[in-house]
């Protein structure tokens, strides 16, 4: 029987953990977790905001299957009350008339790469009533609705972990924390079966059944790859972007005010930064935006020295576009936050088996559904309104089940699993398998086609390159 050790209990780990139990017994799933606190990382402190069909084309249909997980399980294990699932208006906000003659709008990085809706969004006035109440207004300020009726949604992160987690651990699926993975070993035939744990409390050292290795260790995932895999010359091209935020209470939002709805609000500021502003369910407002990739990744999650300057940034947006009147303050501070995205340079995560070659000399795999080293990591900012639909996939794509989502290029959407020729800048989804490289010319191997690259196509031919 496959044993499956997972790398990471973050939101794509314990989503992975979640799927995979529903077809294996959960006592042969261990989550293993480095960090002293759960879910200290990304995953505890995003803001939570779903969208549907914000992705570009060769992650579009993960998103979509995300979306709808979201919406089910929510439905199906009261998600309101347990992680705050609602849905939730989505409106871009131009505080002066300088932001909205730059045309730019504060959900643009976020749709880098697909086609944000070029007809002209509806202006919100106050007779609407779908304006956030909460928000203060200026004069000469817009506006604008940018969601689609049922395509965004939003949930408190650290709870739908929380959830998640719980349910897991009720299945049998076993925790291992705060620990990390120090060792692999093989059998005879040189096939992965088991890794050594070692428990950072105790300092003991555990050797478990492993056949199945799943790094969903977020913006560590390379780190811990090149750890258990000394020999192998892959080199994942994931990093970190990391960001502050900060969770606010208002007098303005409160329960009365929920079943109106929760709102989304991206804005183009002056500042030269885009604050992004949620109400949550629960009378709090989360408040983010200020991300640097200047900041290094520390070793373990939750060790990083918040930056008071940022925060204190961070504070004083809040109070211009929600505080009550000028130069008053009323809000009140639940929470400040520091984190780091999983980030790939072509924006796209990375959902894949990393083939046995670029495991390093003398180490293979168990074949077909038995065995394999798995990767899911690099969502970037939408890490959790993919993680169902990742951990759906992932857990698919492990015990040979066929994919919920299409992960196979197609002639829409041709990059779907590498760069292509026609979309250069879109990288894989899923690993492709280097088969030769000649003269400029590459031949891939994807699940269901053998491809001829030529090197000049690629922007994203590196990628490529460190899989040879
Ligand atoms: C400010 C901010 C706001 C965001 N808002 C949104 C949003 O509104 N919507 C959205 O969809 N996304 C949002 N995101 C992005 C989202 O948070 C991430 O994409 C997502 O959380 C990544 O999840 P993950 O599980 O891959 O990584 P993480 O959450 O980083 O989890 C990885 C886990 O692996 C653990 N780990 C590391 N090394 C080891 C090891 N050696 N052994 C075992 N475990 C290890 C870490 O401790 C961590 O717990 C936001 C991110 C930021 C920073």
């Amino acid at each position: 029987m496959s044993s499956t050790v997972i790398l990471g209990s973050g939101i794509i780990g314990v989503s992975t953990a979640y799927y995979l139990s529903d077809h294996q017994p959960a006592s042969s799933i261990h989550l293993v977790e480095s960090a002293p606190e759960l879910f200290s990382s990304a995953s505890g402190y995003a803001g939570g905001f779903l969208a549907k069909d914000w992705f570009r084309p060769a992650v579009a249909p993960l998103g979509a299957l995300s979306f709808d997980l979201h919406r089910q399980l929510a439905e199906e294990n009261g998600g309101r009350e347990k992680w705050g699932y609602s849905r939730t208006t989505c409106i871009s906000y131009a505080v002066s008339a300088v932001d909205k003659a730059s045309q730019k709008r504060g959900d643009d990085w976020l749709r880098d790469g697909t086609s944000r809706a070029e007809t002209a969004p509806a202006v919100l006035d106050d007779s609407s009533g779908m304006a956030p109440t909460w928000l203060r207004r200026v004069s000469g300020d817009q506006v604008e609705l940018i969601s689609e009726d049922g395509t965004t949604a939003q949930v408190d992160p650290l709870q739908l972990c929380q959830f998640l987690l719980q349910e897991c651990l009720k299945r049998g699926v076993r925790l291992h924390h705060p620990a990390a993975a120090v060792s692999v070993s093989t059998d005879v035939r040189n096939e992965l079966s088991s890794i050594r744990i070692a428990d950072s409390r105790s300092s003991t050292e555990t050797d478990l059944p492993c056949t199945r290795l799943i790094i969903t260790a977020g913006a560590w995932s390379g780190r811990v790859f090149e750890s258990l895999f000394r020999h192998s010359q892959l080199r994942l091209p994931i990093s970190s972007l990391a960001g502050h935020s900060v969770v606010l209470t208002s007098p303005r939002w409160h329960k009365e005010l929920e079943d109106k709805g929760c709102h989304a609000i991206y804005t183009a500021h002056t500042s030269g930064y885009c604050p992004e502003i949620f109400s949550r369910l629960g009378g709090q407002i989360y408040l983010a935006g200020l991300n640097s990739s200047a900041v290094p990744l520390p070793d373990t999650a939750g060790q990083s020295k918040i930056d008071s300057a940022a925060i204190a940034s961070l504070k004083a947006m809040a109070s211009e576009l929600l505080g009550p009147e000028v130069g008053e303050d009323d809000l009140e501070t639940v929470r400040e936050g520091l984190c780091f995205r999983p980030v790939t340079a072509s924006g796209t995560p990375i959902v894949s088996r990393i083939p046995d070659r670029h495991l390093g000399v003398g180490m293979t795999t168990r074949p077909g559904a038995d065995g394999g080293v798995f990767i899911a990591a690099g969502h970037g900012p939408w890490g959790i309104s993919m993680s169902l639909g990742t951990g759906k996939v992932l857990a698919e794509m492990a015990q040979g089940r066929p994919l919920s989502a299409d992960c196979t290029p197609t002639a829409s959407t041709p990059s779907l699993m590498l760069p292509s020729a026609t979309e250069p800048d879109q990288a894989m989804v899923v690993l492709p398998e280097v088969l030769a490289y000649e003269a400029g010319v590459f031949i891939v191997k994807t699940a269901k086609k053998v491809w001829k690259l030529e090197e000049s196509f690629l922007r994203e031919w590196t990628i490529i390159r460190l899989l040879l």
